[in-house]
């Protein structure tokens, strides 16, 4: 595989303490694509992990991680696969399922994950994590910076490292990956009420509601059930 020369110099030496052992908190294949190809060209020693209850429902959350195992496995990365303890994601969550995307709701989400995510790094000695949860557009950075540093202050040594994968080109080179690679297109953030709030946006815009497990990069299958 070919590496865009600009990946390289843009993550050259940017872990916190010159670290070059990251874990990689990753929620699906387009979000990751771009990350771990940066991650990859920069040296880093990398190991994805896949821990993500809120995706809903169990087909979604298996086609999205299928995906993501099917890129680490072309790039050579261990991918390490939590898991799916949704009855858990649901007590977190409880009283916040009318919350608006990015809200109270989202951050006790992120919250959850990335608590797995450091009791990983800590037990297997990572001294950086970090997730590809805000390269994209639709999420707040600074809620998912303050939830990482949140989870790595759990543990002496442990650091969460607050880069933002949309600069320098990455925005733009995860949709490249993505069409490269045909991934699955998901078109909701991942819990049962942002596809309800999508769907309902949808329906008050006329437009079909989400076809799960239809939409690739590259296929780009127009969705036919218009059914609400
Ligand atoms: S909208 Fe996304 S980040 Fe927010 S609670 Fe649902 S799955 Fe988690």
């Amino acid at each position: 595989m070919t590496l865009a020369p600009f990946v390289y110099s843009r993550l050259e030496n940017l872990p916190p303490g010159g670290e070059k052992r990251v874990l990689l908190h990753s929620c699906c294949a387009p979000c990751s694509g771009e990350v771990i190809e940066a991650m990859v060209a920069s040296g880093l020693n990398i190991e994805i992990f896949f821990y993500n209850p809120n995706i809903h429902p169990r087909k979604e959350y298996d086609l999205r991680k299928e995906e993501n195992i099917r890129f680490a496995q072309k790039l050579g990365i261990p991918f390490i696969d939590a898991d799916y303890d949704t009855a858990s994601w649901f007590h977190r969550i409880k009283g916040m399922e009318n919350e608006p995307e990015r809200g109270r709701r989202c951050s006790a989400c992120f919250d959850m994950r990335f608590e797995r995510t450091a009791l990983h790094a800590h037990e297997f000695g990572f001294p950086v994590m970090t997730s590809c949860l805000g390269i994209s557009r639709w999420k707040n950075m600074e809620q998912i910076n303050q939830s990482g540093i949140r989870a790595a202050a759990r543990y002496e040594g442990l650091t969460y490292w607050t880069f933002n994968w949309r600069q320098g080109g990455g925005a733009n080179r995860m949709i490249e990956i993505s069409k490269r690679e045909g991934f699955y297109q998901q078109e909701y953030c991942g819990c049962i009420y942002s596809l309800r709030d999508t769907n309902a946006w949808r329906k008050s815009r006329g437009r079909a509601k989400i076809c799960l497990g239809e939409k690739y990069y590259t296929t780009m299958t127009p969705c036919e059930d218009t059914t609400s």
